[in-house]
């Protein structure tokens, strides 16, 4: 099993230090596992959702002092990635922060619509001034945005929006649809990410419909715990796997280099 999303102390919200997220990978018996700590985001994004951006060298030499160190004494292997935010009117920031470092792997997530952080609990009260059919199809949109930037080798999460149990009134498959369609054309992957499940809408993200529309379209797929603390290492992924494997998926992809290998299910 491979783990390909999950973050550490370092970015304010999660507990934990990187050496109990790798003996939570071992005893869950991943095989590879992938630190994935939120990108700094630029001024006048808020800071606060990630580490400081002076600290960006100190958490790649830390991934790659752990990776060693997981590798001398048995396994799992440890990946360095990145979980960067799609912010469209930041797009060199980023292209630059990305580039400054060697990661395996870049998850592109979607969390701001405009300067709304619409994943922040803190933020829930916002819903209301969106009527839900406008709010996904916004929603959608920036993600085929995201996926078509090129920036990213997977869409994370790819329909947090409904997150706090959001649901639109319309038929959303044609959202899905147009979705994956951009997920193809730009040879990004689809995260299956259990999160959710630990979330209010207490579903795996992202719906089976969403899934099984980036499998007809040959959208590869990974998957993530996105634990925020070790005890959530790996936690879901076997309901993931079956999701996948409902799909159509007989493979996932992981990543080195920011190159996909196939892992079979
Ligand atoms: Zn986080
Ligand atoms: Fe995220
Ligand atoms: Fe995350
Ligand atoms: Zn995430």
């Amino acid at each position: 099993m491979i783990d390909l999303h999950m973050h550490t102390s370092r970015c304010g919200h999660a507990s934990g230090e990187m050496a109990e997220y790798i003996e939570a990978g071992r005893v869950r018996g991943l095989d590879v596992m992938c630190f994935t700590d939120h990108l700094p985001m630029p001024a006048p994004y808020p800071q606060h959702y990630t580490m400081r951006a002076d600290e960006m060298p100190a958490y790649v030499a830390d991934v790659l002092a752990a990776a060693a160190q997981a590798r001398d004494s048995g396994g799992p292997e440890v990946l360095l990635g990145i979980e960067a935010d799609w912010l469209p009117d930041a797009i060199p920031a980023v292209v630059d922060s990305l580039a400054a470092y060697d990661f395996d792997v870049v998850l592109g997530s979607v969390h701001f619509l405009g300067d709304w952080a619409f994943d922040d609990p803190d933020l829930v009260a916002r819903y209301d001034s969106w009527r839900p059919d406008d709010l996904w199809e916004r929603y959608f949109e920036e993600t085929a945005h995201a996926a078509a930037s090129g920036l990213f080798d997977v869409i994370a999460h790819p329909d947090l929006v409904k997150k706090f149990g959001s649901r639109s009134e319309r038929d959303p498959r044609p959202w899905y649809e147009l979705t994956a369609i951009a997920l193809a054309d730009a040879g990004c992957a689809v995260e299956v990410n259990s999160a959710g499940l630990r979330k209010p809408v207490a579903e795996i993200y992202p719906a089976l419909d969403l899934l099984k529309a980036c499998r007809r379209r040959g959208v590869p797929a990974t998957m993530g715990s996105d634990a925020h603390s070790p005890a959530e290492v790996g936690e879901g992924l076997d309901l993931a796997r079956e999701l996948l494997l409902e799909a159509g998926y007989t493979a996932v992809v992981c990543f080195r280099k920011r190159v996909a290998r196939e892992v079979a299910l």
